[in-house]
């Protein structure tokens, strides 16, 4: 490789949205699934779409503790002669005849012979006379058969992701087991000589190896099967060797540092030799280099070394294609405008990811400010902030009070 940068200056830099589509548009999803208990749902992609065996409510029953009574013996007298007892779990069996009521508490089956429930607190009982302080409409405070769910209806669909809500609607139909798609495997490496373990001491020049840390806990919130491969040294002969490996070993391959143009940049060329590669010199900040494409058995996205720029670039670029290979439905980011409460700094040519804090003010309005110092290695802005300030690509300096878009972070960087 030549020292002279002069093509990739000239090169224009690729728009984010053009790379995600040719990215997105190269991967296909995973199909192969397995039945896993519902207590193991959780962060798994439904491999198919789930129709209900039950009709919810599967009976009528009562939305309120209170009696159930028939609406025309309310127009003839106030007051009722109680004939049972409904709870939940455990019906009236009887008649509810002319002037007659029954106690009902919530969930309890209404008996098809009444219909409506009239709450205990506009009632007054004396024994089993019961008087009513207020009339109410039929089907009053019955929660009918079937009125949310019908029998053989989609409830949820593939792709979704199983989150706490989907886990309750799934057992509500008394799935004890769900069909998702098999997890995706990663491996994951990081390169450079500077970089060492985590409580060893360190010598001049060196640094830990912290984007490994930061990558792994995001793969984790994805809920695939990791495999670490630990810190590779600068040497062209390891790099190669863990590529090999990794590609043996995972659907994806992962790794940050060294897809720049410094001597000791070994990883893009090797990613070269050994695959297909897609080098982007992206028009984001942070994280203008990434490498994306496929070797023989998986794809590998090589991110760059900087830590913000690495944690950033995996979740706004590597995080949509291991969604999609993963079998999920995409959900594009929510984005929502926001005051800027003081100016920024910003050249057109790159669409920004500044690291933001936003947050109502009295009237419920967004405001949302930068978290300090943006360098690409200065993981403190990431750590203070709670969204990303999305600048556009051609938008030059912002000014206080101008109207800007924020995107909340995810579960990743929860
Ligand atoms: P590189 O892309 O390899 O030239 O790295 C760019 C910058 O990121 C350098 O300052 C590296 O020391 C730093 N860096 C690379 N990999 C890591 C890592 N795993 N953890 C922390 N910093 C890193
Ligand atoms: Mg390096």
């Amino acid at each position: 490789m030549s020292s002279c940068d002069c093509d990739s200056i000239k090169e224009p830099l690729m728009p984010l949205e053009k790379a995600l589509s040719k990215m997105l548009g190269s991967i296909t999803p995973s199909t192969e699934s397995e039945m896993v208990t519902l207590a193991d749902a959780l962060g798994r992609i439904l491999a198919v779409d789930v129709a209900s065996t039950l009709a919810v409510p599967p009976f009528n029953n009562s939305a309120m503790d209170g009696y159930a009574l028939n609406a025309v013996d309310l127009a003839v007298s106030d007051t009722l002669t109680m004939v049972g007892k409904s709870f939940a779990g455990t019906p009236y069996q009887g008649q509810v005849k002319t002037g007659q009521c029954i106690r009902i508490m919530t969930g309890a089956q209404v008996p098809d012979d009444v219909d409506m429930v009239i709450m205990q607190e506009q009632t007054c009982a004396e024994d089993d006379q019961i008087r009513f302080n207020s009339s109410a409409k039929p089907g009053s405070n019955i929660r009918t058969l079937g009125e949310e769910i019908s029998v053989g209806q989609v409830v949820l669909h593939q792709g979704t992701k199983i989150s706490a809500r989907h886990i309750s609607l799934l057992a509500t139909l008394g799935c004890a087991n769900v069909k998702v798609i098999k997890k995706i495997s990663v491996a994951i490496f990081s390169t450079g000589d500077e970089l060492k373990p985590l409580g060893s001491v360190l010598q001049l020049g060196e640094i830990y190896d912290s984007n490994r840390f930061g990558l792994i806990a995001q793969l984790q919130r994805l809920n695939v099967d990791i495999i670490d491969l630990g810190v590779i040294v600068d040497d062209p002969v390891s790099i190669r060797e863990a590529f090999e490996r990794a590609d043996r070993a995972a659907d994806v391959v992962i790794t940050s540092g060294g897809v720049s143009v410094g001597e000791a940049d070994f990883t893009r060329e090797i990613m070269e030799q050994f695959g297909e590669i897609n080098f982007w010199k992206l028009a984001i900040k942070p994280g203008k280099p990434i490498a994306y494409g496929k070797f023989p058995n998986s794809i590998f996205f090589g991110l760059p070394g900087n830590p913000v720029s690495a944690l950033v670039t995996f979740y706004q670029v590597a995080k949509p294609a291991l969604q999609k290979l993963s079998g999920a439905t995409e959900i594009k980011p929510l984005r929502m405008s926001a005051t800027l409460s003081h100016a920024i700094k910003k050249s057109p040519g790159r669409l920004d990811f500044q690291r933001g804090f936003v947050s109502t003010d009295q009237q419920g309005k967004l405001i949302v400010s930068s978290t300090g110092h943006q360098g690409s290695g200065m993981m403190s802005s990431l750590c203070l902030a709670n969204c990303f300030i999305v600048l556009e690509q051609e938008r030059g300096a912002v000014a206080a009070n101008e109207t800007v878009i924020v995107e909340l972070f995810d579960e990743l960087f929860q």
